[in-house]
């Protein structure tokens, strides 16, 4: 194609293909949305020309896990739309941890689709099918057993999304109402996943102390149902699970020497973010959101909660139990923001009161609405999964006012900065292809995730001596330094750290 023509030409670059190969000087053309891949200083002409001296061209990211379904929907502001398009992100695959937009807040995938298209958008999304999604919309928010008919209707409701596009079957096993189904449940559910070729994507139900008996259910799972297996965000958290990583990330290599189709994400950070209430034990919630408001108004019900997690309940991963309310810091109070920030343990010390009251009443006036970030990690446990070969990057970004965790604009430019160049944990080929052609592969994203002739052009191009993450616990959103330009399908979308008025990102169908 020498001597072409085309819209846009990014000439001068080291290309990261996506592939994990080493990095080659290419000069990259795109006209019509799609790439053509040139030799070193080809005679192209252009519209337009980027000088990619000394700068990376990759793939555009696919973020792995997200919880970005209504980012743009929801009046969240710009900073918190755009965090994930201004690291380099083009796809973000959202419906994590068995929550999805669909079937509930919109009727299915064409009309969550039709919602982003009205709305615009600057990157692609690609949503899963949230398990507790299904279940709340059939069964409720009841603690019990499907029956067999609502089991069967949760089947249906599945297997129409994942025709129409959705990307697999996600789960969240420790909360509710996805956490009162058992694994005969998930596996039926699992088993319609596996007729579409998708995969089953879990929040394991423990991350901690019993992490181990969790991951075998998920493998079980996985097995009876026929399902790729893909673990979401793994970690061994909490103090008496540190160190677990050196069980489990052998005992997947040793499933996947076998056959088994298993991958997971991770986020390059040792602390979580979740939602206050996800502290409080499962029958706290039995009911749904109203009735756990109201259980915490009655100091009977209040004292069985601080029980439950002083001694633990069978099947329960109790976050608090593993670690104590000093790791615990307020992310989101909309109606007390004076509390980001601050840990539960400062908070109750300060009032002379209770950790379960302090957190009571703190749910009682947010709505139930709270999130929180949780120090619950260590650094080489961290480390060992970022540089698993099955694993792939995941922001597992949530969207939310107040001070959210960091890695919903980090994740990305902290992986090349701080993980790849300072701590040469693995090369950079390596960290494209967890952000790019590892996460097409696995959601099923064909012909993206690799930059090739005829492949949408969905591209980066990043400055390898200075990319790096700003954003932080205390100031958030801060977008990264050293990611020169983002195209998706073609346009430009961002340059120089600046959202254009491009709009080209639509929901995909997988
Ligand atoms: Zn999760």
């Amino acid at each position: 194609m020498t001597g072409g023509h085309f819209d846009l030409l990014i000439r001068g670059g080291d290309l990261a293909d996506g592939t994990g190969a080493p990095l080659l000087p290419k000069d990259v053309g795109i006209a019509a949305g799609l790439v053509t891949i040139l030799p070193a200083g080809a005679t192209a002409t252009a519209r337009r020309v980027h000088d990619a001296t000394r700068q990376v061209v990759a793939p555009g990211f696919i973020d792995a896990h997200t919880h970005s379904d209504q980012t743009n929907l929801n009046g969240l502001g710009e900073a918190q739309a755009h965090a994930a398009v201004l690291q380099g992100v083009t796809v973000e695959i959202c419906g994590n941890c068995g929550d999805s937009a669909f079937p509930g807040h919109y009727r299915d995938l064409a009309a969550f689709a039709r919602a982003h298209a009205a709305s615009g958008r600057a990157n692609h999304l690609v949503s899963l099918v949230g398990h507790g999604t299904l279940r709340g919309s059939v069964v409720g928010h009841a603690n019990r057993a499907a029956t067999a008919q609502e089991l069967a209707q949760m089947c249906r409701l599945l297997d129409e999304a994942l025709t129409a596009g959705a990307a697999g079957l996600s789960s969240g096993l420790i909360y509710t109402p996805g956490s009162y189904a058992d694994t005969a449940e998930v596996t039926a559910l699992a088993a319609v996943a596996a007729r579409h070729r998708k995969p089953y994507v879990t929040h394991l139900r423990d991350e901690m102390s019993h992490v181990d008996a969790a991951l075998d259910e998920a493998v079980r799972i996985a097995r009876d149902s026929g399902a790729a297996l893909h673990v979401s965000h793994h970690k061994t958290a909490g103090t008496y699970a540190w160190g677990g990583t050196l069980r489990t990330l052998p005992h997947l290599e040793r499933l996947r020497a076998q056959g088994l189709d298993v991958t997971c994400d991770v986020y390059p950070y040792t602390a979580g973010s979740t939602a206050l209430a996800a502290m409080l034990p499962p029958w706290a919630h039995d009911g749904g959101p109203q009735s756990l408001l109201a259980r915490l108004r009655d100091p009977a019900a209040r004292a069985g909660m601080r029980a439950a997690i002083a001694e633990g309940v069978p099947g329960w991963e109790n976050t608090v139990g593993n670690g104590g309310w000093d790791r615990i810091s307020v992310a989101g109070a909309g109606r007390q923001p004076w509390l980001q920030g601050r840990t539960i343990a400062q908070i109750a010390a300060e009032r002379d009161a209770e950790a379960i009251d302090v957190v009571a009443e703190l749910l009682l006036a947010e709505d139930g609405d709270v999130t929180i970030i949780s120090h619950s990690m260590r650094e080489d446990d961290v480390q060992r999964v970022l540089s698993a070969p099955f694993s792939m990057i995941g922001s597992d970004g949530v969207p939310k006012p107040g001070l959210p965790h960091p890695r919903w604009a980090g994740t990305f430019a902290r992986v090349l900065g701080h993980y790849t160049r300072d701590l040469a944990l693995f090369s950079l080929p390596e960290a494209v292809r967890k952000m790019t052609q590892a996460s097409a592969a696995r959601f099923g994203l064909t012909g993206r995730g690799v930059l090739r002739d005829g492949a949408p052009a969905d591209l980066v191009v990043f400055d390898p001596a200075t990319v790096a993450d700003r954003a932080t616990f205390a100031d958030p959103l801060l977008s990264p330094v050293g990611i020169r330009l983002v195209v998706v399908d073609g346009t430009v979308v961002v340059e120089e750290g600046t959202v254009t008025a491009a709009r080209p990102g639509r929901v995909l169908a997988c």
